[in-house]
């Protein structure tokens, strides 16, 4: 096997549709060849981050999710832009460099990050170090949002919640009657970032 085919191979491995016969040979061209084997393990990070980016237990907001199906382009051909990075796996490398380069931005971004608290009754809550709680018995009739921690809802709540790049725990006998809303700004905006960097190059 020539590397080239051993390369298209990979691409094929990786989205799982490579016959098991063809999966043994390209094992086998990846023992003896070191530039390819390279290749494959970069490949693979390549794919788990994707994967990984797609498949954030939060997850996109859907806003957001629908907004970038919008601006990809239509299935008529097996996704173009799977496509075009197949093709170009210079480009793709550049792209999970700045993936990573981004990833540790975000990082840094959370160390910075103090905690922000809003709302018309803060008297009724009780902030503990990082933590927001809204205590048992305690009914607050207007919105919260929590900014870079963790908010505890044991009581009442009338309004919204909104928990911006923090955690939210609901024990049983929260109640909130608004919108409750978890948003993690940073994933929103790489997944904006990839998906929008994929879908411009796809249309060159
Ligand atoms: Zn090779």
């Amino acid at each position: 096997m020539d590397c080239k085919l051993a390369v298209s191979l990979m691409h094929e491995y990786l989205d799982n549709d490579l016959p098991r016969q063809q999966q043994l040979e390209l094992k086998s061209h990846l023992l003896q060849c070191v530039d390819c084997r390279n290749r494959f393990e970069e490949l693979e990070k390549t794919d788990m981050l994707l994967y990984s980016l797609t498949h954030h237990p939060t997850g996109p907001s859907e806003e957001l999710t629908d907004r970038i199906m919008g601006m990809l382009p239509k299935e008529k051909q097996p996704k173009p832009w799977i496509t075009w990075v197949k093709n170009h796996p210079a480009i793709t490398a550049a792209a999970l460099f700045l993936v990573v380069m981004l990833f540790s931005t975000v990082s840094f971004w959370n160390q910075e990050n103090q905690l922000i608290v809003k709302g018309s009754e803060l008297d009724k809550l009780i902030i503990e170090g990082q933590t927001v709680i809204v205590p048992p018995d305690q009914t607050i009739t207007g919105d919260i949002t929590v900014e870079n921690g963790e908010a505890q809802v044991f009581g009442e709540v009338l309004g919204n919640l909104t928990v911006i790049d923090g955690e939210l725990f609901q024990a049983s006998t929260a109640h909130i009657s608004g919108q409750v809303k978890d948003i993690d700004k940073a994933m929103d905006w790489i997944w904006y970032k990839i998906t929008n960097l994929f879908s411009d190059v796809a249309y060159r």
